[in-house]
């Protein structure tokens, strides 16, 4: 191959033997041939061993590894069985039927393509690119969708202008980059219908790593005070109330993501008189709400940590919202609490959600340990990869 080469420190090569996919800028040695942000390189250790190629970026991780083998060609070959993988997990991982038509198709590393994001909704991909080099190859993998999809997907909607690095020197507008829709979409999840807004809203528009965590809630809400706190587009109510809760309220600071709760509601449950959304900072809400008076609290804020950097007052927060919970929920309650910050540890997490049960002084049981679902995977060689974190807990 005549990519730019990299070559490494002495013994920094023993992550990439091990199939971690990152390069980190600090074990470069150094670069022969110009190289700019985007482009494949190859890897080869200190001593000349070839190690793998992948994309290029001027940033902490330097190096995403897209094959270990530099000379194989990454062309549309390449894309192609790469995606198709994808698509065959998603099949036997059983989330594409006619009551399952949302889920996502490509989680970067996950799926051995570090820095892209595909996530299907009936019809359309929206694709995002976290990396110069995934933008470069948008359209190409774009135009393979269909073919992948055994052509169901049929419009491909580009939204990388959030996700691309800052200081990228690259122009980005999202839009349409191949097919669009007449009308409005509307998503399928394990039977519940909703209108993805991947134009206005956050991420690709819904968030599907909740799938399998909203079927467990549907199990326990019958007859229950449900209050889905940070509920967006209503996720966890709408799957309250197919369970049978007796009440839900959904909060979420955003006026935007509770107009989208209530359309995906009066979508599934016309005129349910069950319902109530509330726009409101979920801090002073459930600082304000009445004691005992909800017996199913669901909490999954935004990442509060992006970075380790952070993480203490991040924990402080999680403490915070799950100890006001705790004050709050009925005896005999049932809380769903998530963290989907990748920088806090499954046992940090844990730890803190225990010294908030501590602070309130309730007996606390934990039913449920759960993560992200299986169209998420998790790289055995890249255990950044996990982020989701949730805990299903009585509370006496
Ligand atoms: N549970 C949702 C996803 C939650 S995303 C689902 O299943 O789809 C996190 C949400 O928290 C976002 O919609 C964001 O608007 C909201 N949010 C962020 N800070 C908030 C705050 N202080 N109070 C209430 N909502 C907040």
């Amino acid at each position: 191959m005549n990519n730019p080469r990299i070559t490494l420190l002495p013994r920094k090569e023993e992550s990439i033997n091990r199939f971690h996919p990152w390069i980190f800028s600090g074990a470069i040695a150094h670069i022969d041939g110009e190289v700019n942000e985007g482009d494949l390189v190859c890897v080869y250790s200190a001593d000349g061993k070839a190690l793998g190629q992948g994309h290029f970026a001027p940033t902490t991780i330097a190096v995403r590894i897209l094959s270990f083998d530099t000379n194989q060609p990454i062309d549309r070959a390449f894309w192609l069985e790469k995606l198709r993988s994808a698509y065959l997990l998603r099949k036997r991982i059983g989330l594409i039927n006619p009551t399952n038509n949302s889920y996502r198709l490509v989680h970067g590393e996950g799926d051995n393509l570090p820095g892209l994001v595909i996530d299907i909704y009936d019809r359309t991909a929206v694709l995002q690119a976290h990396t110069v080099g995934m933008h470069n190859v948008a359209t190409l993998i774009a135009k393979l969708l269909p073919e992948v999809t055994e052509e169901h997907v049929q419009s491909v909607y580009y939204k990388s202008s959030n996700t691309l690095p800052h200081m990228a020197d690259v122009e980005v507008q999202d839009g349409f980059i191949l097919g669009k829709i007449a009308a409005e979409s509307i998503a399928i999840e394990n039977g519940l219908r909703f209108h993805p807004d991947w134009q206005k809203g956050q991420k690709t528009g819904f968030f599907l790593d909740q799938r399998d965590n909203r079927a467990l809630l549907q199990t326990y809400a019958a007859d229950h005070n449900v209050l889905n706190m940070f509920c967006y587009t209503g996720g966890f109510s709408l799957f309250a109330l197919a369970g049978g809760a007796k009440s839900v309220v959904s909060v979420d600071s955003s006026a935007k993501a509770i107009d989208l709760a209530k359309r995906n509601i009066a979508l599934n449950f016309p005129d349910d008189f069950r319902h109530k959304a509330v726009a409101e900072d979920a801090f002073r809400f459930m600082e304000e709400a009445e004691q005992g008076l909800y017996d199913l609290i669901v909490l999954d804020p935004p990442a509060f940590a992006k970075h380790r950097k952070v993480l203490r007052n991040a924990l402080k927060g999680y403490r915070r919202l799950n100890a006001i919970a705790f004050e709050k929920i009925a005896p005999g309650g049932i809380l769903f609490t998530f963290s989907c910050s990748q920088a806090v540890g499954r046992d940090e997490f844990r730890q803190t959600v225990f010294s908030a049960a501590a602070l309130a002084k309730r007996r606390v049981r934990i039913l449920h340990q759960l993560t992200q679902p299986a169209d998420h995977p998790i790289n055995i060689y890249h255990p950044e990869g996990e982020y989701l974190k949730g805990l299903v807990l009585a509370v006496d």
